[in-house]
């Protein structure tokens, strides 16, 4: 008899030998992908063969076709976004749910998983000094986190007024007011389409992108009724905490629901240096983030912190007659998030939060943190550029003389290929923005930044 292992042996061996191929360049290759989707499409064919190809040369063809497309996204020279790369235990990890390929929905199914995803949470808890109290769960990132978040608390704020949404709909409910930061992240607008609630009310923010305590007290104070706010840790410009204590304390004397994304920036809890700028935050209901920026788990990989166990069971739960109507009180994975089937993915947490223990995760979120002052120290030297935020978490916005310089600059430093910076848009200019999110950005990474950035301005 044939083993399994004999018909994966060839395929797995391919792609075991084109991962160590790309790790091996990463920090030498040039970040920009090489070709673009046509060239790609070019490259690989788009004809379905009538007959199939063997594995191993199935993953022959990605490994060697693949590598020109991609961007270096995993190098200590990537500041683009804000992507983070992947460590080599959540790697591996990961590699190991693939191949288990464990159905992670329930502890039944898969106890492994299921349990090594609750230590992760539970660990989670403790670094991030959250309540104890809450439900962690892994969706596919902050996107599905925020949804995760403000469905619980839709469910909630109306069943505090005696509708239960999930029987009575939407349609003729309470109104729901929605206050957001003027300058929170697109997938907060998403989420609410998601959920039926209709356009928030933009609250203004301070020249750092901080919610202002004025105009938030006066919004909560000009209505009434069931109400969420969402707030968020880690501007994706400037990277500031909002002023978490005083609003939360507001926000919950007018009965709101809050939620805070903090899709990068809820890891600054970890760092006891960096703790004190989002004091009050866990006095929230719901917070979100993600391990695949920061923690540099491989995509994808979110986190749902809701503490409220039941809010989170009425917007999750499910019944079918093929699933055992007894629960235990834990819910389960596929109650945390907005998926049944799902994939283990929180395992890749665990093996990152393992492999570092706790002063390992200290030490990378302090030690990006570090990299970013660094690099703003530096680009504040050169001539005509000037550093818009205060750097106190992972990202640098800067600009130089006018928007036409700025975006020249930006244009050189894509054609460098040596580094990779995004542009964007923030306090009424065009700008270049340097998020530190990689755990091997080395200090020639951050030397070699500013000699490109020199070169691209000069
Ligand atoms: C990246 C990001 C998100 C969305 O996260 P995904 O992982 O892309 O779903 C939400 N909020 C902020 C602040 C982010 O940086």
């Amino acid at each position: 008899m044939t083993s399994n292992g004999d018909v994966f042996s060839a395929p797995l061996a391919a792609a075991a030998k084109y991962a160590q191929i790309w790790l091996d360049e990463i920090p030498n290759r040039g970040i920009n992908p090489k070709i673009d989707v046509d060239q790609v499409r070019a490259a690989f064919g788009d004809v379905l063969p009538k007959v199939g190809v063997d594995a191993a040369e199935v993953i022959e063809r990605l490994g060697t076709l693949g590598e020109p497309g991609l961007m270096g996204m995993g190098s200590g020279r990537f500041f683009g976004w804000v992507i983070g790369g992947t460590m080599p235990a959540p790697l591996a990890a990961d590699w190991l749910i693939s191949t288990w390929d464990q159905n992670s929905g329930a502890p039944l199914l898969t106890p492994t998983v299921v349990t090594l995803e609750e230590i992760a949470g539970e660990w989670l808890l403790e670094i991030l000094g959250l309540p104890k109290t809450a439900v962690v769960g892994f969706p596919t990132g902050a996107q599905m986190a925020n949804f995760g978040g403000l469905i619980a608390g839709r469910g909630e704020v109306l069943a505090r007024v005696g509708w239960d949404v999930n029987v009575q709909g939407l349609f003729g409910a309470p109104r729901i007011r929605v206050l957001v930061n003027e300058e929170r992240h697109v997938t907060i607008d998403t989420s609410l389409r998601y959920l039926g609630l209709g356009e928030p009310e933009a609250i203004a923010a301070d020249d750092q992108g901080r919610i202002q305590i004025s105009a938030l007290k006066a919004a909560l104070e000009s209505g009434s009724g069931p109400s969420l706010l969402a707030l968020q840790a880690g501007n994706i410009h400037s990277g500031s905490f909002e002023p978490f204590r005083e609003a939360i304390e507001l926000a919950h004397q007018h009965g709101a629901w809050v939620h805070v994304d903090g899709a990068f920036g809820l890891w600054a809890l970890a760092s006891p240096t960096l703790r004190p700028l989002l004091d009050g935050i866990e006095l929230a209901d719901s917070w979100a983030t993600d391990a695949h920026k920061t923690l540099n788990v491989p995509y994808d990989c979110g986190v749902s912190i809701v503490n409220n166990a039941g809010a989170l069971r009425r917007a999750f739960g499910v019944e079918a007659s093929y699933l055992p109507s007894e629960r235990d009180v834990k819910l389960w994975p596929s109650e945390k998030v907005a998926e049944l089937s799902r994939r283990g993915r929180g395992v890749t947490v665990w093996a990152a939060l393992l492999a570092l223990g706790k002063d390992g995760v200290i030490d990378l979120v302090d030690g990006l943190v570090k990299n970013a002052k660094f690099l703003a120290s530096e680009l504040a030297k050169i001539p005509g550029c000037r550093v818009l935020n205060d750097v106190v978490f992972t990202q640098v916005s800067f600009a130089f003389e006018n928007d036409e310089r700025t975006e020249e600059v930006g244009a050189a430093l894509i054609a460098d290929h040596s580094i990779w910076i995004s542009g964007s848009h923030w306090a009424d200019q065009k700008i270049l923005r340097i998020s530190v999110s990689n755990w091997s950005t080395s200090a020639e990474d951050c030397a070699a930044t500013i000699l490109a950035v020199r070169r691209a301005a000069g």
